[in-house]
């Protein structure tokens, strides 16, 4: 098995890699400040937010968030594994890792040894469907309506009844077992025992960015009720459904401008649309879609379709996306919901009207304004005024979701239309109302919230400074979280004197108890303006700041009490010395 590759070696690997020359080798950087930007590639947008710090060896997206050192954009972009990743690392600098990887007789590693195995299951797989004796599931796909070329363009194959084709047919002497067994074709079921996991499935490979298998989805050749009519492989260390979209690659590899995606339900949907020439479909494997999709999708374009039966189950599906989708639409992002007609396929209805006509169907699909009133109004009585008022009511925080101001006016504008309130004034008080963050908003009034969040960022930037800090005692009783959060930083900066910035973000990565990663990332990307010679100067005169907002906070609560009771003796001296402290500060 995989030996751990020891954390010292990732961090050697991470900190001798100059990450602006490997990200610019794929988007070209442009130096801003201490940054470089780009538009991300992770999101579609005109104007750049994302940002790559050489000196931290972090990249950052301030529109979408995605961020990480190296190996997370080497995974992300380049859709490799972790090991893959440091792989690629490691041979940049000629480090060798090989005795951390499992080797096999064939010098191969496993870093590629999965996908020829892979790659050779699915050669087998295809050459079954030249077979006499399985002509039945060549006459099936025919019978389906697939082309010869769609079928040798997508590499579907056919994997006949039995329990040990793999074994049988595959020369696996190459291969090392427990290695395969990952692989997610197999179903263990006594010890070293198992079985092949499709059978008499048609099957269809799916492929990662680098057109290499991943995994197969299996059809049914003939339903039974004993077995799901559609069968996935399982999630492995090269495969995530629920990041993966059927078709996704294969449209990304053949087109550089894709005007709109099309989501719709199943592989042979994705394969019939492609042969009509409706380019552009992609399916979520039978999930729900995800986060990881959306943002998938609306890398490549800013246009979704999503493709429903037209049944209340569709309606109800549809709704589900448009709620997961609702905080990634910025204004320049579409979503689109296209509703078959009642026990049609996207397959079989581009049979029945055609290319143009299918066409015509996507151009019409309704709106997002447009099936968020439809489902609404269908709720409530909009004649009445109670209606009005629960029509407002589930709309509003809806619309709170949406990133894009225009989007969000235009959805306001239409809801004043249908409840009678014509003052703009008025919708934006009531949005406010609804508005999930007003308390966090009242915080940022707050001015201590800018001075706590000077300290921490100036400390996660520069980990040094956390021994200029000269006693926590006085911070540690204070309540709030935002303190209790430096507090810890300033523990865990001292605790590990040699801790850098990207080691500290891959902490509180891995140990976010507070909620505060995204904080901490914003901070330790935010651009303060000062100077390298003044950054100590600074935190400390922000420290001291603080700590007299600490002691008047004292100060008052002791002074408030004093007018309602009598302060104990104790009090009085903590008091006296507190206006002393305070009016030494005051005078320096
Ligand atoms: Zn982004």
């Amino acid at each position: 098995m995989i030996n751990r590759i020891p954390q010292a070696l990732i961090d050697e690997l991470i900190s001798r890699t100059n990450i602006v020359h490997i990200i610019n080798q794929r988007i070209p950087l442009k130096k801003q400040g201490s940054n470089f930007i780009a538009c991300c590639p992770f999101h579609v947008e005109k104007t750049p937010s994302f940002t790559v710090n050489l000196k931290k060896k972090f990249y950052y997206c301030f529109s979408c968030g995605s961020h990480g050192n190296i190996i997370n954009f080497l995974m992300h972009h380049d859709q490799l594994t972790f090991i893959e990743s440091i792989q690629q690392l490691s041979i940049l600098h000629g480090i060798s890792i090989k005795h951390f990887l499992y080797k096999t007789k064939n010098n191969n590693y496993h870093g590629d040894i999965i996908y020829t195995f892979m790659r050779d299951i699915c050669n087998y797989y295809q050459n079954n469907l030249k077979h006499k004796k399985y002509s039945y599931a060549y006459k099936y796909l025919k019978n389906r309506g697939l082309t010869d070329s769609s079928i040798i363009d997508f590499k579907i194959g056919f994997a006949p009844m039995g329990w040990n084709n793999i074994l049988t047919n595959i020369n696996l002497s190459s291969y090392n077992h427990k290695l395969i067994h990952q692989s997610g074709m197999w179903i263990k079921y006594h010890q070293n025992k198992k079985y092949d996991r499709f059978r008499n499935r048609i099957m269809f490979p799916m492929h990662n960015k680098l057109g290499k298998i991943i995994a197969f989805g299996g059809r049914l050749i003939q339903n039974n009720n004993t077995e799901p009519k559609y069968l996935n492989s399982p999630d492995t260390y090269i495969f995530k459904k629920n990041q993966y979209l059927y078709g996704f690659y294969e449209i990304c590899t053949k087109y550089k401008n894709i005007p709109y995606i099309l989501l719709v339900e199943g592989y042979i949907d994705v394969i019939i649309l492609t042969q009509f020439g409706v380019n552009y479909a992609v399916a979520s494997l039978g999930t729900s879609i995800t986060i990881n999709h959306i943002q998938l999708i609306y890398s490549v374009t800013n246009q979704m379709i999503c493709c429903y039966d037209g049944d209340s189950a569709g309606k109800k599906a549809a709704w589900r996306t448009l709620n997961i989708i609702l905080p990634y639409l910025h204004d320049h992002r579409e979503i689109c919901f296209m509703f078959l007609p009642v026990k049609e396929d996207p397959d079989t209805l581009i049979r029945k009207i055609g290319k143009d006509n299918f066409l015509k169907q996507i151009s019409k699909a309704q709106s997002l304004s447009n099936f968020i009133f439809d489902t609404l109004l269908h709720k409530v009585k909009i004649q009445t005024l109670e209606g009005r008022v629960k029509l407002s009511h589930l709309i509003l925080p809806m619309i709170n979701k949406i990133p894009g101001q225009i989007l969000k006016l235009c959805l306001l504008q239409q809801l004043s239309n249908k409840i009678g309130i014509l003052d703009e004034n008025k919708l934006n008080q009531l949005l406010i109302q609804h508005s999930p963050t007003l308390t966090s908003n009242v915080q940022n009034n707050d001015i201590t919230y800018n001075i706590k969040h000077i300290l921490i960022g100036l400390l996660i930037q520069n980990p040094k400074l956390a021994k200029l800090v000269p006693t926590i005692k006085g911070l540690k009783e204070c309540k709030d979280n935002i303190i209790i959060e430096f507090v810890k930083l300033v523990k865990l900066c001292k605790s590990y004197p040699y801790l850098t910035t990207e080691q500290l973000i891959h902490y509180y990565h891995q140990h976010d108890e507070n909620n505060c990663f995204t904080n901490i990332i914003r901070l330790a990307h935010w651009n303060h303006m000062i100077t390298d010679d003044m950054i100590t100067v600074t935190f400390i005169d922000t420290l001291t700041k603080l700590y007299d907002l600490i002691l008047e906070h004292r100060q008052n609560i002791l002074i408030s009490r004093d007018r309602t009771s009598t302060l104990k003796i104790e009090e009085r001296q903590e008091l006296w010395l507190l206006n002393q402290t305070l009016s030494k500060h005051t005078l320096t």
